[in-house]
């Protein structure tokens, strides 16, 4: 096949609309995402909603919103509830086939079946009853209760070259039949998702270890509807730093919580293109380079450890290296007028953790700040301001009034700056006073108390 001829990569994110997505669903979709925006492809968001007492309208707003925070652009979005006909004529393929069969437990049989078998040590496999029914049998259960449909397995090792962790074998022998559709009919996870990746032309399909088992399902069941499997990439679940699982029962946070806690999507994206992966992870403003240079292949099957206050540090060092540009909206939202940004932003960006940080240093800026002055410092502090002239304040005020502090009390070094800094933000710390001082729209009163406001 020539390269024009190949088929080009497409895949998808498939999350049920039952929920928030959190950190490990994320990863799923930028790992996802990148493959194909890497190789120039397709990216499908699939909502896998056929559940219906479960599936929520909001809970797909929600994941809308998440992608779209991340800069995770799709090609298309389909439903899985759209395409239940072909569910259906898929399963009725593989009932021709006889690979699908009607089986009559109730719930409550099949769960005694499982502690029967579980007592007696063995692994809880379904034992295929329904296909050894006798005639008379299978015609009074017939009448008496609506079946649910399996799928006859090839018990034999299924086998494929993950993209992330190479070889792979899983025995389909160690697996129950698994079941296709419910007695109402309604086709599951396992065969519709089968369908849909077949007849969307995915090629690729990422998503995480817990889906092992499955894949092996899964590949059988693209070749009894005579589709060819796409390729796997399962990446490795991921952990808390003290090892327990990240899960939604383990407090694992949305994507709204790190929304709300000022983590910058930015980094986000490029701590989740990295994490895992044997590359370092990466400050960039630009995830562009990380997607280009993606290899699965570096990822490892070990569990992935999350520590957000990682997360926290990368984020914070993305969001200082980010221009004006990428943070004006959010600077406007704040408050922060128009033809301030691009200065405020220079001045506070090496010194915010998150772009509300900038905001408060806007407040100041635009307010004034509640003086801080230690009882020792309050005679030179007040020495200092009437040294200070009126606001507005040029790029050099900074240097010319600490000189001018300076000659006149002969104090130097911290015992100089800090206090100064004090008097004039509120603070002890914060960005150079050189870049902030022409931001500051009012001198503290000498003395301290609220600043004097101009009339
Ligand atoms: N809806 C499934 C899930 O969220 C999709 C799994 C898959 O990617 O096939 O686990």
């Amino acid at each position: 096949m020539s390269p024009a001829e190949q088929p080009s990569t497409v895949t998808r994110f498939a999350p049920s609309p039952t929920g928030l997505l959190h950190v490990g669903n994320l990863r799923t979709a930028v790992l996802g995402w990148a493959l194909a925006r890497r190789d120039g492809g397709r990216f499908i968001l699939r909502l896998d909603d056929t559940d219906s007492a479960r599936s929520r309208p909001e809970f797909a707003d929600a994941i809308r919103r998440d992608l779209d925070w991340l800069g995770l652009d799709r090609d298309a979005e389909v439903r899985q509830s759209d395409r239940r006909c072909r569910h259906r004529a898929a399963l009725g393929r593989l009932a021709e086939a006889g690979r699908a069969y009607d089986c009559f437990e109730t719930a409550e049989e099949l769960a005694g079946k499982r502690r029967e078998e579980q007592a007696r040590g063995m692994p809880p496999v379904y034992d295929r009853a329904a296909l050894r029914l006798d005639p008379a049998e299978r015609a009074r259960l017939a009448a008496e209760r609506t079946p649910h449909r399996r799928f006859l397995l090839e018990h034999e090792r299924v086998g494929w070259d993950d993209l992330i962790r190479g070889a792979v074998e899983v025995d389909a022998a160690s697996l129950s039949d698994p079941v296709l559709a419910r007695e109402d009919g309604e086709i599951l996870y396992t065969l519709a998702s089968v369908v849909d990746d077949a007849e969307l032309g995915v090629t690729h399909v990422v998503r995480g270890a817990d889906h092992l088992s499955n894949t092996a399902v899964q590949i059988q069941l693209f070749r009894a509807l005579g589709a060819p499997p796409p390729a796997f990439a399962h990446h490795a679940l991921m952990t808390w730093p003290d090892g327990r699982p990240l899960s939604k029962r383990h407090g694992a946070p949305s994507a709204a919580d790190l929304r709300e806690a000022g983590v910058e999507p930015a980094a986000l994206l490029s701590f989740l293109l990295r994490l895992g992966s044997a590359d370092p992870v990466e400050v960039t403003a630009d995830p562009g380079t990380l997607v280009a240079a993606l290899d699965l292949s570096r990822f490892g099957a070990a569990p992935t450890v999350f520590d957000p206050a990682e997360l926290g540090r990368h984020s914070a060092r993305t969001l200082r290296a980010l221009p004006v540009g990428r943070v004006r909206s959010r600077l406007e939202a704040l408050g922060v007028p128009a033809e301030v940004a691009p200065a405020l932003w220079q001045a506070v960006a090496p010194n915010v953790e998150r772009v509300e940080d900038a905001g408060e240093w806007w407040a100041i800026c635009r307010d004034g700040a509640e003086p801080a002055i230690a009882p020792e410092d309050e005679a030179f502090v007040a020495e200092a301001l009437a040294l200070l002239p009126s606001p507005p304040w040029g790029p050099e005020a900074w240097y010319a009034w600490t000189g001018a502090v300076k000659a006149a009390t002969g104090r130097k070094g911290a015992a100089l700056y800090r206090p100064l800094r004090r008097a004039l933000t509120g603070r002890d710390r914060g960005p150079e006073m050189a870049a902030l001082m022409p931001l500051l729209r009012h001198a503290p009163r000498p003395g301290g108390g609220d600043p004097a406001k101009p009339a």
